[in-house]
């Protein structure tokens, strides 16, 4: 109905705000977060300032505290899983400097683990756990792609790709989703084929790069779950598609210090997320022209963002006093996309 569809207009972009826990356990009083409010605002606290200058409250969808437990996360973020299952696409990306968090919100820190599984394994897991309860009424099958974005390049990490291929996206919208045609794209049935799938994508990630985690942070990964629904009455077909997607690291390099590629890679990440901003802001915005070409990133997910997509941006702060200049950033960039 109307009401409905007003509901999911006006609901299409949503912004979460998480704050990492300090990792050694204490902060000394000296988090950057002085407090967070009941209807998504929080007060920053910048120590390089004096005075009414060193405050400013940030307001989002909502704001999680360092207590807050996947769990809670994943509660918030279910409904937009679900609705993929209705045939809708969705956009939950975890955005913020490296050391932030995304990849725990996104994963977890430990796949052997099931109480600190991220959003990934959960949503895959609900939805399983949907598809069994409908079976009756509509029957789906899932499927799951998984790309990395590295320096404008799309890679497959499903497939063991010594050549290094490139692969094309292609903007069809009877592609329903399915940008990459040619990534290797996997029929799942349950939670313990995405965690094979995954394994072996984060074994192709590290191939090539001199070490995991710096390649993890300078690259966007990708994990795309494609859903197709038979409604067995009317045997009419829905189609719907997740993608979730661990952003590279958005903090700035020093450009007297970064030289050759690092220098290369710090560009090529500044400009794709700055695209995937205008493209965001543009679409809150309703702006009659939506600027998806200016990166891989937002073509491979041009329809997923807009129309009658859903997107969720997590942005994540590390609350350390050192991690201040970031925390702002990443703080206006997440209210320019709000
Ligand atoms: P990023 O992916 O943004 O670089 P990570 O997810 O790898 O950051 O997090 C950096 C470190 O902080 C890791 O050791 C991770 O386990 C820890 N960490 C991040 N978020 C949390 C959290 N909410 N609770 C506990 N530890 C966390
Ligand atoms: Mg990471």
């Amino acid at each position: 109905n109307l009401y409905n569809q007003i509901q999911d207009l006006k609901g299409t972009i949503r912004v979460y705000c998480r704050v990492r826990p300090f990792l050694g356990g204490q902060s000394n009083g000296e988090s950057t977060v002085d407090y967070i409010g009941e209807n998504g605002d929080m007060m920053i606290v910048n120590p390089l300032k004096q005075g009414k200058d060193s405050r400013r409250v940030f307001s989002f969808n909502k704001v999680f505290g360092t207590a807050v437990t996947q769990e809670q996360i994943y509660a918030d973020t279910q409904p937009l899983v679900r609705s993929v299952l209705d045939g809708y696409n969705v956009c939950i990306f975890a955005y913020g400097q490296t050391g932030s968090g995304k990849t725990y919100t996104m994963s977890g820190p430990d796949l052997t683990n099931e109480e600190t599984w991220g959003v990934n394994y959960r949503a895959l897991r609900d939805l399983f756990h949907i598809t069994k309860e409908r079976t009756n009424a509509i029957k789906y099958e899932v499927y799951v792609q998984m790309i990395e974005i590295y320096n404008e390049q799309v890679r497959d990490l499903l497939v063991i790709d010594a050549s290094n291929r490139r692969l094309d996206i292609r903007n069809n919208s009877q592609l329903n989703g399915l940008n990459v045609p040619d990534a290797f794209i996997v029929p799942v049935t349950c939670t313990q084929d995405v965690l094979d799938l995954m394994r072996i994508g984060q074994k192709n990630r590290a191939v090539g790069a001199t070490a995991l985690n710096v390649r993890s942070s300078r690259s966007h990964s990708v994990l795309t779950v494609h859903v197709r629904g038979v409604e067995l009455v009317s045997n009419s077909i829905l189609r719907g598609c997740l993608h979730l997607v661990d952003l590279a690291g958005s903090e700035r390099v020093d450009k007297s210090e970064a030289v050759g590629e690092r220098l290369k890679e710090a560009q090529y990440i500044n400009r794709s997320l700055s695209a995937l901003g205008d493209v965001i802001s543009a679409l809150a915005q309703k702006s009659p022209h939506i600027p998806y070409r200016n990166s891989k990133l937002t073509q491979v997910l041009q329809d997923s963002l807009g129309g009658h997509a859903k997107t969720l941006m997590f942005v994540h702060i590390n609350p350390e006093v050192n991690a201040i200049g970031e925390t702002i950033s990443t703080l206006k960039f997440a209210e320019r996309v709000a």
